[in-house]
């Protein structure tokens, strides 16, 4: 064990402020329940989540993500590790009368914070103390304005729809001004259209009001156009963090460059066959947009299916006994059985 790891062991005092950690700070975070003895649903997990930021914890179910979440929050109480808030340790349900932070509010995954017989406004202005019932109402309306519900304001929660609850949930948790807003799997069983017109007006907030937004999803797709950072966890593992961008262009894994690219995935004998270099040992991953395809009746590879997407088209293509997966922006009427010679722009290697 390192110096610095026996430093970190060490009990440290909850009453302690560390300097110089991002606004969450999770340090080798573990979490074991009960009845899964072995398997840790959180293994030893490092995660900084910056201030003003939207972050996207992402994996499939069962990875995690909704355990990591609620150990940020303080509703969980790890079994290994610790979570710091602005370098304050976030105190875990033992330590603390009311469950979770008091600068952070979260909204689950199914609004069951909602009174479903109260009226839409009533769910928001309950949360605001009568002590000033001109600012509680002043407060209240803005919210509901922000997130466009306002017209929704005397229905019930009971009469709307899903996206509409989702709204009056978001509502209910910021009009408190939180400085950090959880939500786990806030995009699930919401159509496209009502997906990103509620990313808009997340980012608003976020830009606006220098929120800080953490959200949970297992469907890489529905948040990458609106996270600043990704954090992908696998079996409670953290498989990779950073920018979006810069994951999808340097993915450090296989699993990350599947999941967020469907990667072609090379052993460094495959790699070979393809005159792409990869050391011994090494795994090669190539997006299949990083492929040209170009006809050729001496090529070696064989296309064995075009597949019609639209504004693209996705080859399947032979070749050295390698089926590899290509993405084609411009139609290139190749047809199943024809010959081509493949290009390859870009790989990389871990
Ligand atoms: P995700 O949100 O990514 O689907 P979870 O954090 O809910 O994952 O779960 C991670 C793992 O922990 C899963 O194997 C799940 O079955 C297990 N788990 C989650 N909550 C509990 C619980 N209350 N008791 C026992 N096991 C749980
Ligand atoms: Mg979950």
């Amino acid at each position: 064990m390192s110096a610095s790891a026996t430093i970190s062991c060490s009990p440290t005092s909850p009453d302690v402020q560390l300097e110089g950690l991002a606004l969450i700070h999770a340090d080798d975070l573990s979490k074991y329940y009960a009845d899964k003895r072995n398997v840790a649903a959180i293994q030893h997990i490092h995660a900084d989540i910056a201030e003003g930021e939207i972050t996207a914890i992402i994996g499939e179910s069962g990875s995690g993500k909704s355990t990591l979440l609620r150990l940020l929050y303080g509703l969980l109480e790890p079994d290994g590790g610790e979570v710091r808030y602005r370098g304050w340790k976030v105190k875990g349900p033992l330590e603390k009368l009311i469950p979770g932070h008091p600068a952070m509010r979260m909204v689950s995954q199914h609004f069951d914070d909602l009174n479903t017989y109260a009226n839409v406004w009533d769910n928001v202005a309950s949360r605001l103390s009568n002590t000033d019932l001109t600012a509680k109402e002043e407060k209240t309306r803005n919210m509901l304005d922000r997130l466009s519900i306002s017209h929704l304001s005397s229905q019930r929660i009971s009469d709307l729809s899903g996206g509409e609850r989702q709204r009056v949930a978001i509502a209910r948790a910021l009009v408190t001004d939180p400085e950090v807003l959880l939500m786990d799997e806030p995009f699930n069983q919401v159509d496209a259209a009502f997906r990103d017109r509620l990313q808009q007006d997340i980012r608003k907030l976020v830009d606006e009001d220098g929120l800080t937004v953490v959200l949970v999803s297992h469907d890489p797709s529905e948040v990458l156009a609106i996270a600043d950072a990704l954090l992908i966890l696998r079996e409670g593992k953290v498989m990779a963090a950073g920018k979006p961008a810069e994951i999808y262009k340097n993915p450090p894994n296989a699993y990350a460059a599947t999941l967020l690219a469907k990667s072609n995935i090379l052993s460094s004998e495959g790699a070979t066959l393809l005159k792409l270099n990869a050391s011994p040992g090494k795994t090669a991953a190539i997006h299949p947009e990083w492929i040209q395809a170009q006809p050729d009746n001496h090529g070696a590879g064989v296309v064995k299916a075009v597949l019609f997407k639209g504004f693209y088209e996705e080859l399947i293509v032979e070749i050295n006994q390698i089926s590899l997966k290509i993405i084609n922006t411009q139609l290139s009427g190749l047809k199943a059985g024809e010959r081509v010679t493949l290009q390859f722009e870009r790989f990389v290697v871990f």
